[in-house]
């Protein structure tokens, strides 16, 4: 439930990304793109082709205070006005911090990374990190893109730049006018101290928030048992995806991380199919 193609930083279209899932054996797949729903058609008519059940999705950029969540919004309807214009208006910004990225990178003796992401990124309204992570790569500034987030790019680090995202209410309420089931993604890794989760959990539940993801190739596996617990606790749905960008990117392919334990109640257990 949880899958990114070129349409933003992953790195296989949403037909080979479909086509891929289908070899595996997955029976049901959603793309979950950064702020944009414009892979949706194309992924939705490669899933019809192979045979798999597909589930549009969309992952948004959030500003909650200091810290950037993500929220991953699933069955939702890409000819939706409010998600179209909100997205539309979050994705304007990534331009201009692009380019301060960049200038950033060049302080630190990195000139010319700003021609180098254009590059990598086919849609270039999308450029982000990953592809200043992927040229750094490429160039050998750094051994891989993790090593680009860990030096570089990441929050603390010398070429992060504050970026004011979507607020949460507006992401939940984008996602809930157009049909969808909200999720909150990868919570492990916004390194929020408990009270201050708590505060976000809260939150995202008030603003109409339904799950969280529990199984996910952005937590460690040891990580699981503890958002679980969250869910439950919280009475969260629960679920389940990837995070996939592509080979040799992500710790896990779409359909082989581990099933959600069966006290969690599945986000995909109330959609009909
Ligand atoms: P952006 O939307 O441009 O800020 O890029 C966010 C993307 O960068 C995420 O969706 C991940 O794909 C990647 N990313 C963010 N933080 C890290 C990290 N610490 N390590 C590896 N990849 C990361
Ligand atoms: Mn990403
Ligand atoms: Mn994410
Ligand atoms: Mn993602």
């Amino acid at each position: 439930m949880h899958n990114h193609s070129t349409l933003s930083d992953g790195l296989l279209s949403p037909t080979e990304l479909i086509e891929l899932a289908a070899r595996t054996g997955v029976t049901a797949i959603a793309l979950t793109d950064h702020d944009t729903t414009d892979g949706l058609a194309e992924a939705d008519s490669a899933a019809r082709h192979a045979g798999v059940t597909f589930v549009p999705g969309v992952e948004i950029s959030v500003s909650w205070g200091d810290t950037t969540l993500h929220v991953v919004g699933l069955q939702v309807d890409p000819e939706s006005k409010s998600l179209k214009d909100g997205l539309d208006a979050i994705r304007i910004g990534r331009h201009g911090r692009a380019e301060r990225i960049a200038a950033a990178l060049a302080k630190l003796g990195h000139e010319g990374t700003f021609e180098g992401a254009w590059a990598l990124a086919e849609n270039k309204a999308m450029l982000g990190r990953t592809h200043f992570a992927r040229h750094l790569t490429e160039t050998g500034a750094v051994k891989d893109i993790q090593a680009a987030f860990d030096k570089y790019l990441a929050k603390g680090k010398p070429a992060y730049v504050s970026h004011r995202w979507a607020s949460l209410e507006e992401a939940l309420r984008w996602i809930t006018e157009s049909g969808g089931t909200p999720v909150l993604a990868h919570p492990g890794r916004y390194k929020l101290k408990p009270m201050m989760r708590d505060e976000m959990l809260a939150d995202f539940k008030r603003l109409g928030g339904q799950g969280i993801e529990v199984v996910t190739g952005s937590h460690r596996p040891e990580e699981y048992s503890h958002w679980q617990r969250i869910a439950l606790e919280h009475g969260f749905l629960a679920s389940r995806g990837a995070d996939y960008h592509g080979r040799g990117e992500s710790p896990a392919e779409p359909g082989t991380l581990p099933q959600l334990h069966s006290s969690l109640t599945p986000v995909w257990s109330h959609w009909a199919h």
